[in-house]
C-alpha cells in the first residue's frame, strides 16, 4: 500500500527497518538499547551505506576506512547514492556504514560494519554533538523524487565517530543476513508501483470516452487492463506465499528451517528480478492506457513508471539476481531445491488438468506445458554450467524471466484451486469467479512468454563468445 501511494516516501521506513534489523541481528546489547527503540518508533531513521564511486555491484574495492579509537572508531570516506541520506523529517539519522580497517584483508573479506549516528547519542538517550557525517550533494534522478539520495562524506574534519556492529571484517556477512528481506521488499516495490498504476489506469479507462464509448470497452484497452491485473495478481501471490516461506525459515521447528531457507534462497532472486522487470512493463502500460495524458505529469501515471525504474538497479541489479539464481541457487545443489518446487507445481497442474470442466483442464495443461519447458531449461543450464559458466550466465536473465512467469502461473493456479473449492460451497462467489478468470487469462495469454525465454536458452547462440566485444 505504501509503495502504491508513494514509493519514494516508503523508502524511508524501508531503509530504517533494514538498519534496525542489522543492529538487532548483529549489534551488541548496548547498541540495541541505545538505537533500536527510537528507530523502531520512527523517531529516528536509518540508512545503508555500501556503494562508492569505485565499488558498486562488486564491493571488494571499497575505500572508506575506519580507524580504531578507544571504545569506538573514526570513519573516513565517501559513499554515493545513499537513500534518505540526509533530511529533517526525523530527529536523528542512524547510518550503517561499511568500511575497511587498516590491517583488514583485501577484497570483500576485509569489510566491517559501523553505526554512525548523525547526532551522537548521550548515555541518557538525549542527542549530543553533531557527528562528522554530512551530505555533500543530492542526486538529480529519473524518479523517486521524494527520496533524498545523497552523496555522504564521512570524516572530512576529524573522523566520523562510529561503533562496530558484529565482528571486525565480518561486515558484508552482517549485511547479507538482511539481504533476503531487502530483496523481497524491492520485489514488493515492483508490485506496489504496478498496483498503483493499475488502479489509476482502470479509473481513467472507465471515464475517458472515445468512439462514443468509455475506452475500457475497446478490446485493446481491455487487454492492457487485464494484463496489468493478471500480472499484479501473479506477483502478489508469489510474494505473499513466499513471505510465509521467509517466516518459516526463521520460525519453523529447528530441523525444518534449513529446507525452508533453501526454498527462500531460490525464490528471492526471482521475486526481486522478475517482479521488478514486470513492474516496469505494468507501469508503462498504465501510461499507455492514459494516452497523451499518461505522458504529461498531471495524471500521476508517469510517476509510477519513473519511480519503479530504479527497482531493477538497486539492491543487486537484475543481472546480479539472474547470476545468483543460476550460479548459486540452481547450480549449488545440482538443481535439487528447484526439483522440489517442480514437484509442487506438478501437483497443482495435475489437480487442474484432472478436472471434468474443460476450461479448468485446459488451464492445467497450460501449466503442465510451462513446467515441462522449465524442467528442460533447468537441466540445460545445469549441464552448461558444468562446462562453461560464462555460457550459462549468458542465458541467466532468460532463465530468471522464464522462472518468474512459471512461478506466477503456479501460485495463481493454486489460488484458483482454492477458489474452485469455495465456489462449490457458494462462498465468495464473485471474488472466486474473477480469480479463476484472471488465472485463465494469465496462463493462456501471459505465461507463454516463458516459451520464448526457453527457446533462447536452448538456442545454439548461448555462447556469446562468437560475437566480439569490439563489434559492440
Ligand atoms: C536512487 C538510488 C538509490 C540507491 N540507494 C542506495 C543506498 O541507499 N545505499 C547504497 O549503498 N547504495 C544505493 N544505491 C546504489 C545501488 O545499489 C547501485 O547503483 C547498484 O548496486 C549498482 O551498482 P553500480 O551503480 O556501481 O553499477 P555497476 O556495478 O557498475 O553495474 C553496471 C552494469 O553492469 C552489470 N554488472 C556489474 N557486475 C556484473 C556481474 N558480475 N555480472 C553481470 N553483470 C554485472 C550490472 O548488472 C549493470 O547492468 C542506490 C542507487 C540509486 C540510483
Amino acid at each position: 500500500m505504501w509503495n502504491s501511494a508513494d514509493m519514494a516516501f516508503a523508502l524511508e521506513p524501508f531503509l530504517s527497518s533494514g538498519a534496525a534489523l542489522a543492529i538487532s541481528a548483529h549489534g551488541s546489547e548496548a547498541l540495541k538499547d541505545k538505537y533500536l527503540p527510537n528507530i523502531n518508533a520512527g523517531v529516528w531513521s536509518g540508512t545503508m551505506n555500501l556503494t562508492e564511486s569505485g565499488a558498486g555491484s562488486d564491493l571488494g574495492p571499497m575505500k572508506t576506512r575506519a580507524e580504531r579509537h578507544g571504545d569506538h572508531y573514526r570513519i573516513f570516506g565517501q559513499k554515493i547514492y545513499i537513500t534518505w541520506g540526509d533530511h529533517d523529517a526525523t530527529e536523528n539519522i542512524i547510518h550503517l556504514v561499511l568500511a575497511r580497517l587498516p590491517d583488514a584483508p583485501q577484497g570483500s573479506k576485509g569489510i566491517s560494519l559501523f553505526v554512525v549516528p548523525k547526532f551522537l547519542v548521550n548515555d541518557d538517550g538525549s542527542l549530543g554533538d553533531r557527528n562528522d557525517a554530512y551530505p555533500v550533494s543530492v542526486e538529480h534522478k529519473l524518479g523517486i523524487h521524494g527520496s533524498p539520495t545523497c552523496v555522504m562524506a564521512y570524516g572530512d574534519q576529524d573522523g566520523a565517530i562510529g561503533y562496530l556492529v558484529g565482528q571486525e571484517n565480518n561486515g558484508l556477512a552482517c549485511m547479507f543476513t538482511m539481504m533476503n528481506e531487502a530483496r523481497l521488499k524491492v520485489g514488493l516495490q515492483g508490485l506496489g508501483a504496478s498496483e498503483g498504476a493499475y488502479q489509476k489506469a482502470v479509473a481513467y479507462a472507465r471515464e475517458r470516452v472515445q468512439g462514443g464509448v468509455a475506452i475500457i470497452e475497446h478490446a485493446d484497452v481491455k487487454r492492457m487492463l487485464m494484463s496489468m491485473r493478471a500480472l499484479n495478481e501473479a506477483m502478489r501471490a508469489l510474494a505473499y506465499i513466499e513471505s510465509l516461506t521467509m517466516d518459516l525459515s526463521h520460525g519453523a521447528p529447528a530441523q525444518e528451517r534449513g529446507a525452508w531457507k533453501a526454498r527462500l534462497d531460490l525464490m528471492i532472486p526471482v521475486i526481486k528480478g522478475w517482479m521488478t522487470e514486470v513492474g516496469q512493463e505494468v507501469t508503462s502500460v498504465g501510461v499507455q492506457i492514459h494516452g497523451g495524458m499518461g505522458y504529461v505529469e498531471e495524471t500521476g501515471a508517469a510517476q509510477f513508471f519513473r519511480d519503479v525504474r530504479i527497482t531493477s538497479i538497486y539492491e543487486g541489479t537484475n543481472g546480479i539476481q539472474a547470476a545468483d539464481l543460476v550460479g548459486r541457487k540452481l547450480a549449488r545443489d545440482g538443481g535439487a531445491t528447484m526439483e522440489l518446487v517442480h514437484d509442487e507445481i506438478r501437483q497443482v497442474a495435475d489437480a487442474l488438468a484432472g478436472s471434468s470442466d474443460d476450461r479448468l483442464a485446459a488451464m492445467g495443461r497450460a501449466l503442465s506445458d510451462a513446467l515441462a519447458a522449465h524442467v528442460m531449461s533447468s537441466q540445460t543450464i545445469l549441464e552448461l554450467f558444468k562446462v562453461d559458466k560464462s555460457a550459462a550466465m549468458s542465458v541467466s536473465f532468460d532463465y530468471m524471466m522464464q522462472t518468474g512467469y512459471l512461478f506466477g502461473g503456479w501460485h495463481l493456479a493454486a489460488s484458483s484451486l482454492v477458489a474452485i473449492d469455495l465456489l462449490s460451497r457458494d462462498e465468495k462467489t464473485l471474488f472466486c469467479q474473477r480469480k479463476i478468470a484472471t488465472t485463465e487469462f494469465y496462463l493462456h495469454r501471459l505465461m507463454p512468454r516463458g516459451s520464448a525465454h526457453a527457446d533462447a536458452i536452448l538456442s545454439p547462440l548461448s555462447q556469446l563468445d562468437d560475437y566480439a566485444v569490439e563489434w559492440l
